[in-house]
């Protein structure tokens, strides 16, 4: 046999397989699920292949998972007739380089607390969970490239590993072999293993045979009609496919057949979506044609602003040999995604319906779903989706839409007004609202940037016009009678006083010179001294701050 060659681990990797094998809290249960979820994706990356006509080794081997256990010997082995590994692969992917998504790991790991369950499978650590019950591991894998030779690769998951080419010719695809730790015995146990893959690994689109019984039952959820399949089954599968234990908020099962073929199953998670501000890029739904997975997350199947969804689409209409590349130019991809976007929003104004669900909705996805002020021929229906906190909320938590803002109107009122600062208290604060708090005028509050923008994106709800408290015309609010019943009139000045107030403006305009256009005497203020106004047209003040901050 050729040389077996000792090797370390990257101090990543140790860092990181200290904190997993470490990690007491963990369910140690779920490497079974990273290990069928890694033979999983081999599958499908030789289905990919053979799909786009290249040549693989074994071309007949049927495309499967095997479990085998010896509970005497305290042996577990999961085999699948996947992509395999070459030596270079078995380096680059098991052992030396610090996937990107390491870092990413070890920083919600520590943001999480005790359990890494749910975070573990996400950032492509999955396969080092096996370590929290073996002692030793044994890989035996040949890759489908016709020429490879097989290798094996060992390692009691501490400091190093070792690797070594193989003699002889080997069967396509990758051997597990997991010499369990005495107090992880359980998991060579059939039953045991059986429990967990049903919890866990239910709708992996191969076999999984545990001595020769397939033991997944629920393939392809989406292609089943609709009126058979039971919440818990969408549930379910949504768990399957986000590891969020928590059941989404709504569920989507779309099946159309003009003007492309194609089933999708859209989820809208009860979770907030802060990764995907983590990480902005990662978003996108499953793309297969005809059952073969050619892309997790696709982006050209959803909008950014509805990137908070997760699921699948699966589709007759696309060859199967298609490049990634050409997919993004794709004209039936276009109009699944224009399909979708349609559905996700008409979902989402269903949900309007139910205020607490829908505020459930809003406090989670926010962020994600405000970049749809961008979707130009979607507005109207973005702008009814919309939700802000408003002078007539009873604190910070209310959100209004510019609907109920409409109805609320004044009669003969033309605008719809708002203003921009950091929070409710600061935005009272602010003495561009007296006047419209004295003619009893409602004003949304936006405390982020991005509210801004989509108020100036969308210029208009309806026939009202979007107006900043600070840029509103005073003539205009002035036609409104004041509710204020207390208010006393301001009165004339006597000519003295006039002549002082006069003086005063003057010097006040040459100590602050350039910087202004103009010192005026306010018709608006009450209860402060002075403000700044924004001459007509210009951006508005918050506007400028948001300007400076990007510039800088
Ligand atoms: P992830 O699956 O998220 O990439 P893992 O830690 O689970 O992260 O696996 C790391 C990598 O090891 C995989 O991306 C894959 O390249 C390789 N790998 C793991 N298991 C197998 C397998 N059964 N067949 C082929 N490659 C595998
Ligand atoms: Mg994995």
């Amino acid at each position: 046999a050729a040389k077996e060659h000792k090797k370390q681990f990257k101090a990543e990797i140790k860092q990181l397989l200290d904190i997993i094998t470490h990690s007491i809290y963990t369910n140690h249960e779920i490497f079974l699920r990273e290990l069928v979820s890694n033979a999983s994706d081999a599958l499908d990356k030789l289905r990919f292949l053979t799909a786009g006509g290249h040549d693989v080794a074994d071309a007949d081997a049927p495309l499967e998972i095997r479990i085998n256990a010896d509970a005497d010997a305290g042996v577990l082995t999961i085999e699948d007739t996947g992509l395999g590994m070459t030596a270079d692969e078995l380096v680059a992917n098991i052992g030396t380089i610090a996937h990107s998504g390491s870092a990413q790991f070890m920083k919600e790991a520590e943001a999480s607390g005790e359990s890494l369950d749910n975070i573990i499978g996400r950032f492509g650590v999955g396969f080092y969970s096996v370590f929290m019950v073996a002692d030793k591991v044994v890989i035996t894998t040949r890759s489908a490239t016709p020429d490879a030779s097989p290798m094996s690769w060992t390692s009691s998951g501490t400091g190093s590993y070792t690797m070594q080419e193989l003699d002889g010719d080997a069967p396509r695809g990758t051997k597990i072999e997991i010499h369990l730790k005495e107090e992880a015995k359980k998991y060579a146990e059939e039953r045991t293993i059986k429990d967990i893959l049903h919890r866990h690994s239910n709708f992996i689109n191969f076999p999984i045979m545990l001595a020769d019984e397939q033991v997944n039952t629920q393939p392809a959820l989406w292609r089943e009609p609709k009126f058979k399949i039971k919440k818990e089954q969408y549930d379910e599968f949504y768990s399957f496919l986000t590891l969020d234990q928590t059941p989404p908020l709504e569920t989507l099962h779309i099946a159309v057949d003009a003007p492309v073929q194609f089933t999708s199953l859209v989820f809208i998670p009860a979770s907030p979506s802060n990764s995907l501000f983590d990480n902005p890029d990662n978003y996108g739904l499953d793309l297969y044609v005809r059952r073969v997975l050619i892309e997790r997350k696709h982006k050209a199947l959803i909008p950014e602003y509805l990137g908070f969804t997760r699921g699948l689409v699966d589709t007759e209409d696309l060859p199967l040999n298609l490049s990634r590349e050409t997919l993004q130019q794709n004209l039936l991809v276009d109009k699944i995604k224009t399909t979708i976007t349609k559905q996700v929003l008409a979902q989402l104004a269903k949900l309007t319906e139910d205020k607490e669900r829908y505020a459930q909705f809003w406090t989670n996805h926010n962020k994600v779903f405000k970049l749809g002020y961008s979707d130009y021929i979607n507005r109207d229906k973005f702008a009814e989706l919309l939700r802000f906190n408003s002078s007539t909320d009873e604190d910070a938590q209310g959100l209004t839409s510019l609907a109920e803002y409409a109805e609320r109107m004044k009669e003969g009122q033309k605008a719809i007004y708002y203003v921009s600062g950091p929070s409710r208290e600061a935005v009272r604060l602010d003495p561009h609202l007296e006047i419209f708090t004295q003619r009893g005028l409602e004003v949304l509050y936006l405390y982020e940037p991005i509210d801004e923008f989509i108020m100036d994106a969308l210029g208009k709800y309806k026939d009202f016009d979007l107006v900043a408290a600070e840029q509103a015309d005073i003539g205009e609010l002035e036609k409104f009678e004041t509710v204020d019943e207390d208010e006393v009139k301001p009165e004339a000045l006597n000519e003295e006083d006039a002549k002082t107030f006069e003086g005063m403006l003057s010097a006040i305009k040459e100590i602050l010179g350039e910087r202004v256009e103009d010192v005026r005497e306010s018709k608006r203020l009450k209860g402060s001294a002075a403000c700044l106004v924004t001459p007509d047209g210009a951006m508005s003040s918050q506007m400028q701050k948001y300007m400076q901050l990007m510039v800088k």
